[in-house]
């Protein structure tokens, strides 16, 4: 093993190591970073794929299993809010999406939350024969609105964010539904969600967003926006563990009326009649399917408990400081010293407002160039064929993090540490 900590005592670029600590001097959010528990020779940038272990998750796990679980049994549907958690927990998510209480439900994967939605939209739609969704949108989103075409005979366009004005020109009238994402989980572009769903209402089309990218990384205003569904996970910046569930926003305009496809008895206006009739609840409570994994969202009640009390346009404004001096440190460290020959390339855009909460870099060698970081403690991800993936979250992650990380990955190009025969083999998650 490398000794990166020995290493990591002389720099070999002080002025930029200098501003990094400077920067870190007068974050006002550092005090978040003890809300989390991260072994401390980690270097943790992978937050935008597995967020951080929250303080607050194992005391909270504990009582769950051993107090609710072992001592109260079933008493603890009604005597320790497990039947409201679906929407109490949605509450809490709500705010972080500038969204009014009472218009998100959490349960389920991203997966079923955007089939669930999409087929609602397309069904608010019944004379139009046309989804869109993003060439580049994330695999399982692209596969379930193929098969909810598939499904209820309609066709995929796929249209990259770009050319989205002109379909709407030419096809617009035919667009039942676009289904897009906030932020590119691949290049960390963000999109201009409020413009482009003004855009898809004009044609008469509804909007479905994927939040996994944005949700806790950056402010979002669906309501005033006036966006018609959105899904998103909760394990990624929202820390809410793995597998933890993930949600669907129906805003009230649309959330008495929709006719959702996953029509399961928790969602019955009333559960407990039994009855072989399916009459939906009132409101976003519809949008229940069958019995929540109550641990997972427990664990995320508790995790959530890291945002109590931080406006997003903090978490912004610290998350834009730790991207722009990522690519400051690309500049100075990969490009500026010599290091071209090293072929590293920024593919996150440059302008702050088009960024979401991660930096993307390309090289050809970028699967074994994650796996020589990760071994000096530098934890980002890969993206096939060539993409190193870093991802920001700004409660606790640190303009030095940002440095030591761009400093040990201009160690690894220098001495091709990473063309050991150990870094060729690629395990079953990247
Ligand atoms: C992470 C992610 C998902 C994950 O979907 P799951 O069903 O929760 O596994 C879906 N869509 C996007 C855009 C993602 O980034």
């Amino acid at each position: 093993m490398p000794a990166p900590e020995h290493e990591a005592t002389r720099p070999r670029h002080p002025a930029t190591a200098a501003r990094a600590d400077a920067l870190d001097a007068t974050d006002p959010l550092a005090h978040c970073r003890g809300r989390f528990l991260l072994p401390s020779e980690v270097i943790y940038l992978d937050g935008n794929s597995l967020g951080a272990l929250s303080a607050g998750v194992p005391g909270r796990i504990d009582d769950v299993v051993r107090r609710q679980w072992g001592r109260d049994l079933i008493r603890s549907w009604n005597d320790n809010g497990w039947w409201e958690a679906p929407l109490r927990v949605g509450d809490r998510i709500a705010r972080l999406l500038g969204a009014a209480p009472g218009q998100v439900v959490v349960g389920d994967s991203t997966s079923v939350q955007l089939f669930n939605v999409l087929v609602a939209a397309t069904r608010l739609r019944p004379d139009r024969t046309v989804l869109l969704t993003d060439p580049a949108h994330f695999p399982s989103d692209q596969y379930i609105v193929d098969s909810v075409a598939r499904l209820l005979g309609l066709r995929v366009e796929r249209v990259p964010v770009p050319e989205l004005a002109a379909a709407f020109g030419s096809i617009g009238a035919e667009v039942a539904a676009v289904c897009y994402g906030a932020v590119d989980y691949r290049t960390g572009e963000r999109w201009p969600m409020g413009e482009l769903t003004a855009a898809a209402h004009e044609v008469g089309a509804l909007t479905v967003w994927d939040l996994c990218h944005a949700v806790g990384a950056l402010p979002l205003r669906l309501d005033a926006d006036e966006v018609d569904f959105a899904v998103g996970c909760t394990y990624k910046y929202l820390s809410g563990g793995p597998g933890s569930p993930a949600f669907s926003y129906v805003p009230r305009r649309h959330s008495d009326c929709v006719d959702l496809p996953l029509a399961g008895w928790t969602g019955h206006r009333r559960p407990f009649d039994m009855v072989g009739g399916y009459e939906p609840a009132d409101g976003v409570a519809r949008g229940r399917i069958g019995t929540p994994p109550m641990l997972s969202l427990l664990a995320l009640d508790a995790a959530l408990d890291a945002f109590d009390g931080l406006g997003l346009e903090l978490v912004r404004a610290k998350s834009l400081s730790l991207s722009g001096f990522f690519l400051d440190c690309v500049d100075a460290l990969l490009v500026d010293e010599g290091a071209q020959g090293s072929g590293v390339e920024v593919v996150t855009p440059r302008d702050p407002d088009r960024r979401g909460s991660q930096v993307s870099l390309r090289h050809p060698e970028a699967g074994a160039l994650v796996l020589a970081l990760i071994e000096r403690h530098v934890i980002g991800d890969m993206r096939a064929p060539d993409l190193l993936r870093f991802g920001l979250n700004a409660l606790y992650v640190t303009h030095r993090d940002v440095f030591e990380a761009v400093r040990r990955l201009r160690e690894v190009l220098d001495t091709g540490a990473h063309r050991a025969p150990r870094f060729r083999a690629r395990g079953h998650v990247t």
